[in-house]
């Protein structure tokens, strides 16, 4: 190392941000993971100002007078709204900054579906919000760098990320991704497919943020082995009064087919289309489950089951694409190779 590079090296701030549709979480080189919000804001619908973000913002999800709206604006996976996402992006730099007069180098994991424009937008948002460097690097490549992966190395490794609004299918070798795909069914649809069962079965109606509590309680993929009971309540739709009703695991696991099965499929087309060479390496090592989708029970036994392919999920699942923002730099300083996972959009 030079003297110079010596210098820059110990003014550097590596912060690595996950920039998820339902969670952003921050990690900076030495201090490890010091911020862990959900991607909200809430917003003024008159002047359209932001009142708050992250924590705040959930807390009034659903729960909003009419002139205050409290949204997701990565909910998609795409982004809904560049101002909205630039505001929260630099409050949550901002919030995870201690060293003022560092040279500050980003790198943001994204949703590997979302366009060069929207790429564009997020590094204006992380200059704005004071990065000397920013780059974004694909969920999916972050994800697995994160669980571990050796993801530089000409051997195929899998990787599934269930998000909140998007679920992210790759095969990764030689620091590349050969196959993927990026669905927009993921843990928020299991929650809509609860509410709707709820209601079609008791005539009650709850929020999204009940049926994810329920899904969090005793969802489940896969037969388990005590199966287990959970009291939802909302508004009982005939007499619009509040009630409460009991569900069961077998009924949820019912309810929730259809947006597994999409989940399932996308694994599986993946696989279809995947280099003969690459198909050998994952039928040795496996898929790995990544995303807050990946603690569902029994998720893993049901992709096993239906690829006949061993499958894991990651050591906490939901750090892991943070984990890799945040690492990725260090394994560029070992292994130069790694470098083309990093998008760097040139300054304007
Ligand atoms: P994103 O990367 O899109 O922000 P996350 O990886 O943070 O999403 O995962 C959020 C999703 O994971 C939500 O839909 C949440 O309901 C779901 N989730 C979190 N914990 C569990 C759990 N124990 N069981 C099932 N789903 C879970
Ligand atoms: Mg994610």
């Amino acid at each position: 190392m030079s003297v110079v590079q010596r210098l820059l090296a110990h003014v550097t701030e590596d912060m690595g941000i996950d920039l998820g549709t339902a969670n952003t979480l921050v990690h900076v080189q030495g201090r490890g993971i010091v911020l862990r919000e959900p991607s909200v804001v809430a917003v003024d619908n008159q002047s359209g100002a932001v009142l708050a973000v992250g924590e705040e913002a959930q807390r009034m999800l659903g729960r909003t007078p009419s002139s205050i709206s409290a949204i997701r604006p990565l909910k998609d996976g795409v982004i809904a709204d560049y101002d909205q996402t630039e505001k929260m992006l630099q409050y949550f730099i901002q919030k995870s900054s201690q060293r003022r007069f560092a040279w500050h180098r980003v790198v943001v994991g994204i949703p590997s579906g979302v366009t060069e424009v929207e790429r564009m937008a997020v590094i204006e948002a992380a200059r704005k919000a004071g990065a000397n460097e920013a780059y974004v690097i694909e969920e999916p490549m972050a994800a697995a760098i994160g669980a571990g992966l050796p993801v530089a190395e000409p051997t195929g490794s899998m990787i599934v990320d269930i998000g909140g609004g998007t679920t992210e299918v790759a095969i990764i070798s030689l620091a590349g991704i050969v196959e993927s795909r990026s669905i927009r069914t993921a843990g928020d649809e299991i929650d809509e497919a609860i509410v709707n069962y709820v209601r079609k079965a008791f005539n009650l109606y709850i929020g999204e943020r009940s049926a994810e509590k329920a899904k969090i309680s005793i969802g489940s993929a896969f037969p388990l082995e005590e199966e287990l009971e959970y009291e939802v309540r909302g508004r009982d739709l005939l007499t619009g009064l509040p009630k409460a009703a009991i569900v069961t695991s077998e009924d949820l696991r019912l309810a929730i087919q259809e947006p597994l099965n999409e989940i399932l499929r996308a694994v599986i087309e993946t696989l279809e289309t995947a280099p003969p060479e690459l198909s050998a390496d994952i039928i040795h090592r496996g898929i790995v489950l990544a995303g807050g989708g990946a603690l569902l029970r029994g998720l893993d036994r049901l992709i096993q089951q239906h690829t006949q392919v061993p499958v894991t999920v990651a050591h906490d699942p939901l750090t892991c694409v943070v984990v890799g923002t945040g690492r990725v730099m260090e394994e560029i300083r070992q292994n130069p190779q790694l470098r083309k996972v990093l998008v760097e959009v040139p300054k304007a």
